[in-house]
Parts: structure tokens; C-alpha cells; sequence
């Protein structure tokens, strides 16, 4: 059974001002072990999904299962999950030990249990030797895997992060990203985790969806979202995308042929229905685009002037204006092999794939 399950899940706040649909329908499954994150711009309702799950709100319509029980009016404490927030919340009298060791001491387990149980978390999340500091004697990233081995220390069957490394500088991040990927495939256990870092987000998940407006967008593995977006909010919310529009001209089998002059070339291929003098509107990744000074025999080939070079050492983002007048952005690998450099002013052909066209 999946791990966590949410069917047509809803959230709506009601406050002086009227009602906020803070969540709407949502329906979701999530496996047991995955590493699952909720990407989205702040107010998208991460946070309220999440809260739905962990028991602090309930939903105002659906359903939640936990290992295939529904849960959706149990209360928190009944719910074998636990949740890891921003502010770590670590008590400030207590030491690293007896702050991993709360959640044991409440339930009276025995001291040599205790001892094991909480020692081995430390070192889990490698802070062994630093048992007897006081939180206020540690960095904000040592704070943090302090929290981490206290919600785990109950073995939850689920742990709930949200946003958990948004307070840290963006070296510590990148490292803590890494540290809390291997923390969860050591124990195994399912994650779920909230951000609205993209970068974080495709570099910890097993799978993910993206929201906005209290609705997913699309649920997939980070190379799915980010090779294969579905619409123009995820296209432009992860990463930098072009977007591309023109008319059906032609359709040959899934591949929608757009007017363009005679020796340019522009196919998309196609996913859903569409018509011969349909407008379509696609989008196309910067680095997915070669530029070169002839046109290629690649799906999409069209003519552009250069408008901006930007160097950046192993990559050069060109910045291209195209016929029908659209800036296009370009990322062009500066590899070992030897190829061409444009300057700005320069008459150049931009080409890609008709499969890179979403
Ligand atoms: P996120 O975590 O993605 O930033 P939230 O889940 O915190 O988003 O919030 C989603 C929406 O619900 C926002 O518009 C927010 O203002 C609203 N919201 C969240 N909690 C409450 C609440 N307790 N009362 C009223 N509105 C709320
Ligand atoms: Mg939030």
C-alpha cells in the first residue's frame, strides 16, 4: 500500500475577509520510502498540505490515508508521522542529548534504551562527541540535524519537512541537501518534503509535484518536471524556459508543422489534440538550443540576430533575437571541442528538436 494517500483533499479558511481556498482537490499517492517533495511558490498551500497530513488541520473535504488507514480525523499524536520545521524549536536549556531524548523520556522507555537509541541518531546525523552542548552552542546547520535525529527518534513511518533548510546560507544548504538524501536512504523511511527551491527540489526528490494556487500542476520525477513540463506555469517556474507560439500549418503523424519562412523549420511534437490553423504555444529549454552559423537539418532551425553574450566560463547564455521578433535564450557549453563564438550583431541559426518543444 502506498504510504500516504490524499483524495480530493481541500482546505478552505474562512477569516474576516471571506474564504481562502487555501487547498484545493488534491489527490496524491506517495510511496513507502520516497523522497517526495511539494514544490511551489510561497502561498501555493505546501504548508497546508502538509499540515493536513502531519493531523494540526483538517481537511474540509477528502480523505488522507496513512498505509492505507484513514486518518482523515485522527488526531496527530494517533498518527505514526512526525514533521521537522524551519525554526528548529530545539529546547535551549536542554543538550544535544536530552533534546534528542525527549520524546523517549515521555514515554518511559528504559535508560539503556534510551542511551542506544538516542546515541545512534546522533551519530546518524553526525553530531557524535557533541552530546552535552546547549543548542544555543551550535551552528544553525548543526541545529538542524539536531532536530532532524529528534523527530526520528521515535521512528516515525513518515517525516514531514517543511521548508527545513531555508534559513541556512546556501553552501550549508547545498551540503545539508546532500546529508539529509543519504540520513533518508540510510533509514529508509518515507520523506516528504515542502520547499519552493526548484534547484533543491529536482536535487533531493524521488518524485514531485509542483503547485500554485492550492493545485498540482504536475507530479513526476525531477527529469520529467523539468524536461517534460506540462504547462507554461511549470515551463516558467522551474528554471528558465522559452516560450515559443505560432499557427499549424501542417500535421504529419504527432508532429505539428509551424508557418515559418522557407528556409526556416519549426515542429513541436505534439501531446494533446490539436488542429491545422490552431495557435500553439510551446516551450523550449535554453540549453536544448545549438547555435551555429548555418541552419542545421534538426526538427526546428530558424534565423536570429545576436542581441546580448553573456560569459560565464564553462557555458556562454546568448541571447538571440529571432525573426518573428521574440528574444530566445541560448545555453551554449564551453566544451573542450573546438566550435564557434558569436558577437554581439552577429547573424546566427538557432536549432533543436522537435522532441524538446513542450
Ligand atoms: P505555502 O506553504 O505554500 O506558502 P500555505 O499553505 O501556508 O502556503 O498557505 C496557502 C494559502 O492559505 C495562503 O493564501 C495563506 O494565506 C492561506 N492560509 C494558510 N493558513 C491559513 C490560516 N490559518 N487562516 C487563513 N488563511 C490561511
Ligand atoms: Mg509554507
Amino acid at each position: 500500500v502506498p504510504a500516504i494517500e490524499l483524495k480530493g483533499v481541500t482546505k478552505d479558511f474562512t477569516t474576516r475577509h471571506g474564504t481562502v481556498q487555501a487547498v484545493e482537490e488534491i489527490d496524491l499517492s506517495i510511496r513507502q520510502g520516497e523522497f517526495f517533495s511539494l514544490l511551489g511558490p510561497s502561498g501555493c498551500g505546501k504548508t497546508t498540505t502538509l499540515r493536513m497530513i502531519a493531523g494540526f488541520e483538517e481537511p474540509s473535504r477528502g480523505t488522507i490515508l496513512l498505509y492505507g488507514n484513514d486518518v482523515t480525523r485522527t488526531p496527530s499524536n494517533k498518527r505514526d508521522v512526525n514533521m521537522v520545521f524551519q525554526s528548529y524549536a530545539l529546547f535551549p536549556h536542554m543538550n544535544v542529548f536530552e533534546n534528542v531524548a525527549f520524546g523517549l523520556r515521555r514515554k518511559k522507555l528504559p535508560e539503556a534504551e534510551i542511551t542506544t537509541r538516542v546515541g545512534d541518531l546522533i551519530t546518524l546525523v553526525d553530531m557524535a562527541g557533541k552530546e552535552n552542548r546547549k543548542p544555543k552552542e551550535l551552528s544553525g546547520g548543526q541545529q538542524q540535524r539536531v532536530a532532524l535525529a529528534r523527530a526520528l527518534v521515535n521512528r516515525p513511518r513518515a517525516l514531514l519537512l517543511d521548508e527545513p533548510l531555508s534559513a541556512l546560507d546556501l553552501k550549508l544548504r547545498q551540503a545539508m541537501q546532500l546529508e539529509l538524501k543519504r540520513i533518508q536512504r540510510e533509514i529508509g523511511i518515507t520523506f516528504i518534503y515542502v520547499t519552493h527551491d526548484q534547484g533543491e527540489a529536482l536535487t533531493m526528490s524521488d518524485r514531485m509535484v509542483v503547485m500554485s494556487d492550492g493545485r498540482i500542476q504536475q507530479l513526476g520525477n525531477p527529469r520529467e518536471i523539468y524536461e517534460e513540463p506540462s504547462n507554461r506555469f511549470v515551463a516558467g517556474f522551474i528554471g528558465t524556459s522559452n516560450i515559443l507560439t505560432g499557427t499549424i500549418e501542417r500535421i504529419d503523424g504527432d508532429i505539428a508543422v509551424i508557418g515559418a519562412s522557407s528556409d526556416e523549420r519549426l515542429q513541436v511534437r505534439l501531446r494533446g489534440q490539436a488542429a491545422i490553423g490552431n495557435m500553439l504555444e510551446f516551450s523550449v529549454r535554453p540549453e536544448k538550443m545549438t547555435v551555429a552559423s548555418t541552419p542545421s537539418d534538426a526538427g526546428c532551425t530558424v534565423r536570429g540576430t545576436v542581441k546580448e553574450v553573456v560569459y560565464l566560463g564553462t557555458s556562454t547564455h546568448y541571447i538571440v533575437t529571432t525573426s518573428p521578433g521574440a528574444d530566445v535564450t541560448v545555453y551554449s557549453q564551453n566544451t573542450a571541442l573546438a566550435h564557434d563564438r558569436f558577437a554581439t550583431g552577429d547573424g546566427v541559426w538557432l536549432s533543436w528538436s522537435a522532441d524538446h518543444s513542450y
